[in-house]
């Protein structure tokens, strides 16, 4: 298969997962960036000799030069060289997997050059789900959900017709602190809250898998992806992470999307939609596990989730608010200045303490982006 990729985030969880299904099927190339990590992408740089690359962190930038001045590779710093990777004409399909905000000017310049998305970047559409979809239709791009849940439903949806989608079934692991209450959480640790049962990933992810905020921001992520309101989304805890979602029909029968939980399964089928080879990966034994669990989650200790819902219920620049405002108390709780249980305050806190606004253009997005940060900061800090 001869195909063109471009991987923003290339040294984090998914990003080197999906270099690993890039290299399984022979695909070239074209851009890779890294936050930080200049020892990492040099290595990935040697070894998939992409046309540039982008080192997010500029006092890192003359290090990353010196580090490849033997090679042919471009190097390119800060916002300007990941939207130069996301635009890249040579790009079939644009992998952006780069950890929070951040993502979200990337994913815009790529469907203003027409490129199309592998999405694993959910901060796009949390904060900016009405206009990315809106650009991305009259720009004619494609978003793939490299997200699992999200890979889940659109996969349960091939072949079927839209208008007979009745719901979709959201399924969550419930993270390290399933079945805790609320004077539980409040003793736990950053050491608790970083082991996850199921999944192997990034900090922040993990984190807001523990807060279960991931559900929450997956919840508004499925709502701009596939066009639902929020009634039609219902959220179902289980455990074994291995039915990824389901869709209920008119009908009420449901399809579902079973896999082992490993992400090189959803990272493939978003680069090769629509084709099917085989996944570096481990085939499903349904017997293995024996039996799977489904249960409610518990929205009144997780305040995260909750609010989340509550945001895009309430629509505007609430789900951006409220996103921005987990990202910079998540940041507060892995440097140790607040405690676990904090985060959910604060998030919730969000609901109560900003006026209703409308995100019309990037611009708005960023605005509110800025004005929930600096409302967590005076909250810490003061
Ligand atoms: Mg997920």
């Amino acid at each position: 298969m001869n195909k063109t990729v471009s991987v923003l985030g290339s040294t984090g969880s998914i990003g080197t997962q999906s270099l690993e299904v890039c290299e399984k099927h022979g695909f070239r190339i074209a851009g890779l960036s890294a936050n930080s990590n200049t020892d990492l992408l040099e290595k990935q740089s040697r070894k998939f000799r992409p046309d540039y690359v982008c080192i997010y962190d500029d006092k890192k930038y003359t290090e990353m030069k010196q580090r490849l001045s033997d090679t042919s590779v471009k190097v390119l710093s800060g916002m300007d060289g990941l939207c130069e990777i996301a635009s890249l004409s040579q790009n079939d399909i644009l992998l952006n997997s780069v950890v929070g905000m951040v993502g979200l000017l990337p994913t815009f310049t790529a469907i203003n050059s027409g490129k199309d998305i592998a999405l694993a970047n959910k901060e796009t559409l949390v904060a900016g789900g009405e206009i990315v979809m809106s650009s991305a239709k009259a720009k004619g791009v494609t978003i793939y959900p490299v997200d699992s849940e999200h890979s889940a439903i659109f996969q349960c949806l091939q072949g079927s017709r839209r208008e007979h989608l009745s719901k979709i079934i959201l399924t969550a692991s419930g993270g390290p602190f399933f079945k805790k209450s609320y004077e539980d959480l409040k003793k736990v640790t950053k050491a608790d809250a970083l082991k996850h049962p199921n999944w192997s990933m990034g900090n922040k992810i993990t984190i807001d898998s523990a807060t279960l905020m991931n559900k929450g921001l997956e919840f508004i992520e499925a709502k701009w992806l596939f066009d639902l309101t929020p009634e039609q989304i219902e959220i179902v805890v289980h455990r074994q992470s291995v039915v990824h979602s389901a869709v209920e029909y008119n009908d009420f029968s449901v399809i579902a999307q079973l896999g082992v939980p490993d992400m090189k399964i959803p990272i493939q089928y978003a680069l090769l939609y629509p084709d099917r080879l085989e996944c570096p990966t481990k085939r499903l034994s349904l017997t293995d596990y024996g039996t799977l669990t489904f249960e409610k989650p518990d929205y009144e200790t997780f305040k995260c989730l909750s609010t989340a819902i509550k945001a895009i219920e309430s629509g505007g620049a609430y789900p951006c608010l409220v996103n921005s405002a987990n990202e910079e108390a998540v940041k507060f709780f892995l440097d140790d200045r607040i405690p676990f249980i904090e985060i959910g305050e604060i998030v919730s806190s969000v609901m109560e303490n900003f006026a209703p606004a409308q995100i019309s253009c990037y611009e708005d997005v960023v605005k509110a982006d800025i004005s929930a940060r600096e409302y967590v900061r005076n909250i810490i800090e003061k």
